[in-house]
């Protein structure tokens, strides 16, 4: 499955928050079949309130959400891109993962020092994009005389050469590939890290959750990553306390839903998946497809012999089904449609799939 890896510099929160990401996939192992968790992977459900009116009307004995994992990225320093600490390490961990999540610190705390002395985000941000771009700046120059070389003998190898060099300009400009808005499809043989989509979660002091003029201004700085903001110590509080303690203690800084919550909707979203969902007595769940997959392929999620034998699906949409009551209402009132192998899945597409064994 997709990951994304978490970096930031030290003292920013990531052990904090990585706490809570932990904490929160031993609560979903609870009823969830997990492979064995790994120690630096952190899982979070995805949440989605259609699921708990699915389940109702399906007498679902449970609900299995969407979820998204966070990988632990240690070793992010000044000079990581040149071997520095544990840099080569760092970048190879990182290079594995589908997508980047950097944490930043904006909380002050005289008692935890920052690496370069005071709190200034933007700065920071450019610390941690300056390694990977560099990072990114070897690969290509490394690559370069080969491409080059491929490309006098095979014309189709010049549009990969083509893309390298332009690559490389815009990192020296010292912008990241995923936020230049370059056309990545002849970059992706390089694997390179600025390429991957990147979030940014904000580790703010409690009181600043409800400033938009701080949160304005630090999305403005990220766009067009998304943003999330958080205080990672009320969010390692949170994963420990019952629904209604957490929703009291969200409520007494201003919010409505948790960091965790927010950063597994944007981390899903990031990672281009969308859900498609079933529901039965047994249990309600959504699954995880990338956006633009076909019906055969979402059926591909659950078993790759649904897959091989895919014959066709019957799909309600999920507002179509809460309006009709039932699947069976749905049905008479002409609400499901029977799609075929070309079918592309559309958010709240609830299925039922046919096929051949
Ligand atoms: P890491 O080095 O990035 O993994 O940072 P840690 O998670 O270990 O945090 C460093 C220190 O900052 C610890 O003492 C944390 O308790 C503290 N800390 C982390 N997040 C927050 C926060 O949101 N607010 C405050 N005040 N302290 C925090």
């Amino acid at each position: 499955s997709l990951s994304i890896g978490i970096v930031g510099l030290p003292n920013v929160g990531k052990s904090t928050l990585f706490n809570a990401l932990t904490k929160s996939a031993n609560a979903l192992a609870a009823n969830y079949p997990f492979a064995t968790i790994e120690p630096n992977v952190g899982i979070v459900g995805v949440p989605d309130a259609r699921l708990a009116q699915l389940a109702t009307i399906h007498g679902s004995a449970r609900i299995l959400p969407a979820k998204v994992e966070f990988v632990d990225i240690a070793g992010l320093v000044k000079g990581a891109s040149e071997g520095q600490g544990r840099g080569n390490q760092f970048l190879a961990n990182i290079r594995e993962t589908d997508a980047i999540c950097q944490v930043i610190r904006v909380f002050t705390d005289p008692d935890v020092t920052h690496v370069d002395g005071d709190i200034a985000p933007e700065r920071d941000i450019e610390t941690i994009n300056t390694e990977l771009i560099l990072a990114d700046l070897q690969t290509i120059e490394k690559a370069v005389p080969r491409l080059q070389k491929e490309a006098r003998t095979n014309k189709d190898r010049k549009a990969a050469l083509d893309a390298a060099e332009a690559a490389s300009k815009i990192l020296d400009g010292g912008t990241t590939l995923y936020a230049s808005g370059m056309d990545l499809t002849d970059l992706r043989e390089l694997h390179l890290l600025t390429a991957k989509p990147f979030l940014y979660v904000f580790n703010l002091d409690a009181d600043e959750l409800v400033d938009t003029d701080l949160r304005t201004r630090l999305s403005a700085i990220v766009a067009p990553a998304e943003a999330v903001f958080l205080d990672a110590k009320i969010e390692s509080e949170l994963v420990e306390l019952s629904d209604e303690e957490a929703l009291e203690l969200l409520q007494s800084v201003g919010q409505d839903e948790s960091g965790l919550s927010q950063l597994a909707r944007v981390g899903f979203e990031t990672l281009g998946l969308q859900t498609y969902l079933t529901a039965g007595p047994k249990e309600t769940r959504a699954w995880t497809i990338k956006k633009g997959s076909t019906a055969p392929e979402a059926a591909g999620v659950i078993h790759t012999d649904f897959q091989r034998g895919f014959i066709k699906a019957e799909v309600v949409s999920f507002d179509d089904l809460m309006t009709a009551g039932s699947v069976a209402s749905a049905r008479s009132a002409g609400k499901a449609r029977i799609e075929g192998k070309d079918y592309i899945m559309r958010d709240g597409d609830v299925v039922e799939f046919r096929f051949n064994v």
